[in-house]
Formats: structure tokens, sequence, C-alpha cells
């Protein structure tokens, strides 16, 4: 960790437009670090940068606070069949995987994920190689293996469980290896053979007691559902989140409403099974499935936010052809089925944060937060893509540290 430390340096960013993640923009900002946190920040001329610091002139430049992305495996490696990859390939050869998956992320300026469901405990001694400075990627909070029916979606990346006690046995042994969310399978998918996304999988009593296992060892649950029914099980249940969320009707909309569950659309990975044509690699089972749900699912987003329901940000990077370091194309997506840019970066940044629990310390650019931020050559509120675009890209700063971009060097 010494070594760690020494490269620490107090930095400050002048005359910058700054965007903080909360809504706000100030067109002429200074921001300063020191350490891992932000010392100072507000209009440059109110900022006081002490002297002995190192100053990156920002006229022309705007900064975000490092996105979050909440739904993503970085176990899967974008294939188009990645349940049979990954099935062939040797535990020790993911974990590989994924740690080149972990660092094409935080150069793409995603500083933190939510990993929602990977191969055996693999994401777990990945966070703790990136946390001792072995291996650069994002902050991670993981799920670890999937709670999934038996023969239900997901199995590749899963633990079958039937029965109250399997479940509560399932949740403290996902604890126990690291977990900090618990991740259930509430109805069918799209990968996974077999199984129909509109139906509902795992029972409300397995569910709810999921729900209370993980809320006794302190974890929030995220839930996969695509279906109506399998989400009303699922918010009935307890669950923060709503993973795809792709069916949603006006009733659902409701039970979102009233128990202020976030919504995390993952429009990115129907979007990209979907653009694919038969004879892609894609199985033609997933294929047809993502095919037959787009329009529908395109038509939730919008009930979402006619509605005003809570909105994070999440790809399910790692599916077909959704590419890890290609988060913030759902950005692109969200503006495009109407999310006006700021709210897209909101539900980037501080909404994600809040969803993950770690509003306090990131997804915003305040006094006394962690320095997770990107400096862009661009104006992302003008052009969401400008996000995407690795040669506007100057530097991501991972708690107070450039860690990717022409600032690193
Ligand atoms: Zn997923």
């Amino acid at each position: 960790m010494r070594q760690k430390a020494a490269r620490y340096k107090a930095i400050a960013i002048e005359q910058v437009r700054l965007i903080d993640g909360t809504g706000s923009v100030i067109d002429r900002a200074t921001i300063v670090i020191r350490g891992t946190t932000i010392a100072s920040v507000g209009p440059s001329r109110t900022v006081v940068v002490p002297p002995d610091i190192t100053r990156i002139k920002g006229r022309g430049l705007t900064i975000i606070p490092g996105l979050i992305d909440c739904h993503v495996h970085l176990c899967l490696g974008a294939e188009p069949d990645v349940v049979s990859t990954l099935e062939s390939e040797q535990p020790a050869y993911t974990l590989l995987k994924a740690a080149r998956h972990a660092r094409e992320t935080l150069e793409a300026g995603i500083t933190t994920v939510r990993d929602v469901g990977s191969r055996d405990h693999l994401i777990f001694t990945l966070k703790r190689a990136i946390e001792a400075g072995l291996q650069p990627g994002p902050r991670i909070i993981g799920a670890g293996q999937v709670l999934c029916m038996i023969g239900g979606h997901a199995r590749f990346i899963g633990r079958e469980v039937q029965g109250a006690e399997q479940v509560r046995d399932a949740v403290a042994a996902q604890v126990a290896a690291g977990a900090q969310v618990i991740k259930v399978i509430a109805s069918g998918g799209v990968l996974t053979p077999g199984t129909s996304p509109d139906e509902a999988q795992m029972t409300v009593e397995e569910l709810r007691t999921a729900v209370e296992e993980a809320k006794r060892l302190g974890r929030p649950v995220a839930a996969h559902a695509h279906g109506a029914t399998g989400m009303a099980n699922a918010i009935l249940a307890g669950a923060r989140s709503i993973e795809h969320a792709t069916l949603l009707d006006d009733e659902t909309a409701d039970l979102f409403e009233h128990h202020a569950v976030y919504m995390v659309p993952t429009l990115s990975a129907l979007a990209t099974t979907a653009a694919c044509r038969r004879g892609c690699g894609i199985p033609d089972s997933a294929l047809d499935k993502a095919k037959a749900m787009t329009k529908r699912h395109h038509a939730s987003f919008k009930l979402a936010r006619r509605r005003g329901l809570l909105i994070a940000m999440g790809t399910d990077a790692g599916t077909p052809f959704n590419h890890h370091g290609d988060n913030a194309q759902e950005l692109e997506r969200m503006v495009a089925l109407g999310m006006a840019p700021m709210e897209a970066i909101i539900a980037s940044t501080s909404g994600a944060a809040r969803l993950i629990g770690a509003g306090d310390r990131i997804g915003s650019l305040a006094r006394g937060m962690v320095a997770d931020l990107v400096v862009i050559n661009g104006d992302p509120l003008a052009h969401i893509d400008h996000l995407r675009d690795r040669n506007r890209m100057l530097g991501v700063m991972q708690a107070g540290r450039f860690v990717a971009g022409p600032l690193a060097q």
C-alpha cells in the first residue's frame, strides 16, 4: 500500500466545466483533489488553490463523476454464445478474462460496477486483487453466484435452490464469500435456453426468504425480471432493484413507485442481441426472444419515465456483443428514448450510487467525496456520445489518481 500512496499527489483542475452528478453544472469550476478525496470544489473565483500543487488547465474541458454501471458480468466476454463459452472454460481462464474486462471497463471511465452474477466466487478474488493494487479495475460491488430455481435462468452463473432452507443457505454462503448484494432470478431469461422471459421463476416464498436473509446480513437484493409477474413478486418480496424490467405495465409501475424500487433497464443487453442476424453465433432461441421483446422494452422504459420511476444505469455488459468498455452506450440508448442527457448522467452517477448504497462516497463531485472523475474534451450535455469517444477521454481518475487516458501518463 505504501507504493500506492506514493503515487498520490495534490491536483487542481482549473477553469473546467463541471457536471456534478446531481444535476448542477458550473461553467468555470475549480476542483482540488488531495489524496483520495475532493478537498474543495466550486466556481473558480471562490476556490483557493494551494501552492505546490499540480495544476491542470481545464478550459474547454468537462468533468463528470466516474460512471457507475449497476449491471455487469465481468466473467462474460460478450461472445455470441456466452453460456457454452463459459462452460468450456477452465475457471482460472475465466478469471483472467474477467481481469481484462475490469481494465477495459475502468479505461472507459466506469470507476465502479455492480457485478450481478459471476462464475463461482471469482468476482471476489478479482475485487481483492483490484483493491490490493495488483490489477487495474473499477470498484466492485459483487453478488457472486445468482440464486435461481432448479433449471432456472442464469444457472450457468448461479446456484440452483429450492425451498426456503436452501435459499437461506445460499444467501449466507454468498455473503460469507464476499457478496455485497444478493441477486435472485425472478423470471425466465433471454440467454438460457428453455426459459421464457415472461414466466415467473422462484416462488414468492423463496424470494421473500432471500430478501429476509439478505436483510439480516445487511445486504440488499437485486432481482432479474422481464415479465410483470416476476417483477411484482420480487418487489412485494422486498427487492431493491429490478433488472431489465422489460415488460412493464401500469400496475407494476404502481408497485415500483409505491415501494421506491429502482429499475435498471439494461437497454444495451436486448439491443445488442436483437441487432444480430441469424448465423451471427447467438443461439436462435436467444435471438428470437430478444427481437420479440425490443419494442416492449422501449415502451417499458418510456412508461417508467412518464411515471417518474427511479432509474439507475446498467448495461448487462458481457452478454452477446455487449462489450466491456462500451458501457456508455447505455446513456446513448436512454437519451434516444427521450431521457435528457443530464438525467442519463444522474442515473449513471449519483442515482446509481444511491442504488448501490454508496451515495455518501461516490457518484457526485462535492467536497469530501472520493475523487472518481472523468475529464472529457467534449460536451456530453449536447452530445451524449462524447462519453464513449476514446479520443475525447483525457483522463479517468479513481480515488485521486489518474489511472487511464493521456493525463495518467
Ligand atoms: Zn445480467
